[in-house]
């Protein structure tokens, strides 16, 4: 049911590059309306230290940050709405976004930035046991575990990140990692192997994650020994990645084969004229917060001067 009148651009997605967009898009007088999603903030909320944004000379946390980021959107007059997106049409325009599966919105434009979410290693015994002992997010999850025993599956910067967070919390903390190195940046692989109580087990793979109602040990084995071992665990990390949340868009946008959204590069233009994609749901290599809002500024940009272009603002 479309109940409102015809907007100039939706946001979707709050994360840095939708409420760059949003206070670009607003001070351009597009009078944004933003579609917050699930996760509002989106994963800066789910993080602590956030040191190497620019203008923030002592540090921030990331769901501090993130407020502000609302805040600034909200003073130039974003609308937020507090609400998911359950489809889109984007066959003609003006597109059709609808929201909690029964309000739909037109706009002239559409700004995507959906961002991306945890990979799991699909295991059916870590989706059991996923909230009981299983988590994606030390951040969120750590101080549950606290004094006690866990484990960590990753080698990237996000795996050695938590496993550092993990080890102030916890008693001692197992990093699983497949290969016989981490990809994790130089500075925090120094952090993690200057880090005593973390022991990091290369060329490791995990069979199972046991346990009947909460995760109470986690078999390994070694894939160059072939040697088996069970790790007594209470709390079973998982950092192994992220996969863009562009479901949404499938077979209506282009997208590459991990579901990257592809745009026209030096900019936000996706293959559908008047809609735009910026910050991690498009990009796979930097995925900073500042290169999300760096790219959610360009995607306001990219939305005016398409609907100037078109005599529509
Ligand atoms: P990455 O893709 O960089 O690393 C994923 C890690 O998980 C790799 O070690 C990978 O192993 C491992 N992995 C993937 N799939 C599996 C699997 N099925 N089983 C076991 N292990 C698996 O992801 P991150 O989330 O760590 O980082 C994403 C990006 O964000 C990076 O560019 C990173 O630099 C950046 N980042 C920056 C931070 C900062 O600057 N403070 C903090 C956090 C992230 P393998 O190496 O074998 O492929």
């Amino acid at each position: 049911m479309t109940t409102e009148g015809k907007k100039k651009c939706i946001i979707i997605g709050s994360g840095p590059a939708g409420y760059t967009a949003a206070i670009y898009a607003a001070r351009a007088d597009l009078q944004p309306v933003m579609i917050a999603g699930l996760q509002p903030g989106g994963q800066l909320t789910i993080t602590t230290d956030v040191e190497n944004y620019p203008g923030y000379p002592d540090g921030i946390q990331g769901p501090e940050m993130m407020e502000h980021f609302r805040k600034q959107a909200q003073r130039f007059g974003t609308d937020i709405r507090w609400s998911y997106v359950s489809s889109v049409d984007f066959s003609k325009a003006p597109f059709k976004v609808t929201i909690d599966e029964k309000d739909t919105l037109t706009a002239d434009t559409v700004i995507i930035s959906t961002g991306a979410s945890a990979k799991w290693l699909g295991l059916p015994s870590e989706q059991r046991l996923n909230g009981f002992g299983v988590s994606a997010c030390a951040v969120c999850d750590g101080y549950f575990f606290r004094k006690q025993d866990v484990a960590i599956v990753g080698g990237g910067d996000t795996a050695a990140e938590e496993a550092t967070y993990l080890a102030k919390l916890c008693n001692k903390v197992y990093m699983i990692v497949r290969k016989n190195e981490l990809r994790a940046s130089k500075a925090m692989q120094h952090r993690v192997f200057n880090t005593p109580n973390i022991e990091v087990l290369f060329d490791t793979e995990t069979l199972e994650v046991l346990g009947e109602k909460n995760v109470t040990s986690v078999a390994v084995v070694n894939t160059i020994t072939k040697e088996e071992r069970v790790l007594n665990v209470t709390g079973f990390f998982v950092a192994i990645g992220h996969q863009p949340n562009t479901d949404l868009f499938k077979g209506l946008l282009d997208m590459d084969e991990q579901g990257y959204l592809k745009t026209v590069p030096g900019s936000s233009r996706t293959n559908i004229e008047g809609v735009f994609a910026c910050g991690d749901a498009q990009d796979k290599i930097y995925r900073q917060a500042v290169t999300a809002a760096g790219s959610g500024c360009m995607a306001a940009m990219d939305a005016e001067r398409y609907l100037a272009h078109a005599g529509l603002h």
